[in-house]
């Protein structure tokens, strides 16, 4: 059992600071990402958890237990980082007993450990070989294997594979999520990659400039963004974001001649309750945004101009200049098959109910019409 509590933590550097009176409450068993962009206060915050940085203010708490005082080595915390941390003079089979001799377990038992954990990494038939002489995959399943070996309830993992190419980030990706359902660590994972942070975490926390923006389940990050932030950072290709004003039950898109949105009442009044400002960002994702060739009845005059696209196999992006402003560019994620004419003006057409609203002022998220 191993829960982690972090209440209020703050750290700064000089006048940077670092991460800002952060809240997380992390279950037993969970798998949490922490993600954002470079500099935003990931590895501050898990260095924090680990002992290896003090906080300036605030809590980490350890199934009940503040861990201020407890020095890293005395944490129970188990880690794996971007460098692979092994020893390159020894063989696979040396390097995961490592953390077992160092606690003088008994030969038998370290035998056992090691090779069981070496049979769960897929890596038994390595056992006798230098590390130096490995690929990079296995070097960093070695890696995993030293760290995982002597059972920590608590597992930390900094961008482990980000060394990686993208194949093989893959398949590692896939057996770290595998490794971690069996073994049921604590895990926290920092990286910057929301792909990785999707497909892994049970819950992603979301940080920008040191404040944590959205503390959620991958699927309420995508479908219910907290803020214009956490919207852009989650979903390949990037959402599309139409700056406009709100007024009696229309949008006004400024991007567009034709650009009156009329409101469905079946969101009217939620709209009016909780838009503070008449200024608003209007947001669709590719994925929810087509492509006509001719007006679609019932969608307002929403027209745009090919301008590139990319065939990326399962599916064809194509990027636009709205009408009435050739600053902006529209995303539309078409199928793969789809014909882009560059040059070419279409109409946008896309169901209310994928629409996200903002208010341009807060920045928060206002209503997602599903
Ligand atoms: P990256 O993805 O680039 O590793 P990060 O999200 O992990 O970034 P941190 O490394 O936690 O971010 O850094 C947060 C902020 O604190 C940054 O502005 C960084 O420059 C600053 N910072 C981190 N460690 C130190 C330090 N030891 N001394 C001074 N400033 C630091």
């Amino acid at each position: 059992m191993a829960t982690i509590v972090l209440e209020n933590l703050v750290k700064t550097f000089g006048k940077q600071t670092a991460v800002k009176n952060l809240n997380l409450e992390i279950n037993d068993k969970e798998f949490v990402a922490i993600l954002g962009p470079s500099g935003c206060g990931k590895t501050t915050t898990m260095n924090m958890i680990s002992g290896l940085l003090n906080p300036d203010s605030g809590k980490v708490i350890f199934d009940g237990k503040v861990m201020n005082n407890v020095p890293a080595g005395k944490r129970g915390v188990g880690f794996m980082f971007q460098n692979y941390a092994v020893f390159t003079h020894m063989n696979v089979y040396e390097n995961i007993a490592f953390g077992l001799e160092i606690r003088k377990l008994p030969h038998h038992e370290i035998d056992r450990e090691v090779k069981a954990v070496a049979h769960l990494m897929q890596i038994e038939h390595l056992l006798g070989t230098n590390a130096s002489k490995l690929s990079i995959n296995d070097m960093q399943k070695c890696a995993l294997a030293r760290s995982m070996v002597t059972k920590p309830q608590i597992f930390l993992l900094d961008e482990p594979l980000s060394n990686l190419d993208a194949a093989l980030r893959n398949i590692m990706r896939a057996e770290l999520k595998k490794i971690q359902q069996e073994l049921g660590q604590t895990s926290v994972y920092v990286t910057h990659d929301q792909v990785e942070a999707m497909s892994l975490a049970d819950k992603i926390a979301i940080m920008n400039f040191a404040v944590l923006q959205q503390y959620d389940t991958p699927h309420n990050v995508y479908n219910k963004p907290k803020n214009l932030f956490v919207a852009r950072f989650i979903g390949s290709p990037t959402i599309n974001f139409f700056n406009g004003s709100y007024e009696t039950g229309t949008l006004k898109l400024k991007d567009f001649s034709g650009g009156n949105l009329p409101v469905s009442a079946a969101y009217k009044t939620r709209v009016d309750e909780a838009l503070q400002h008449d200024r608003t960002v209007l947001g669709i994702r590719p994925e929810h945004l087509k492509l006509s060739d001719t007006k679609v009845k019932g969608m307002p005059e929403l027209k745009a101009k090919i301008i590139s696209y990319e065939p990326l196999g399962s599916k064809t992006v194509v990027y636009l200049h709205p009408d009435a402003n050739p600053d902006t560019i529209i995303k539309s994620a078409m199928d793969s098959d789809y014909e882009a004419g560059i040059g070419e003006v279409k109409w946008l057409k896309f169901e209310e109910k994928n629409l996200y609203l903002f208010d341009e002022v807060t920045t928060d998220l206002v209503l997602r019409f599903s």
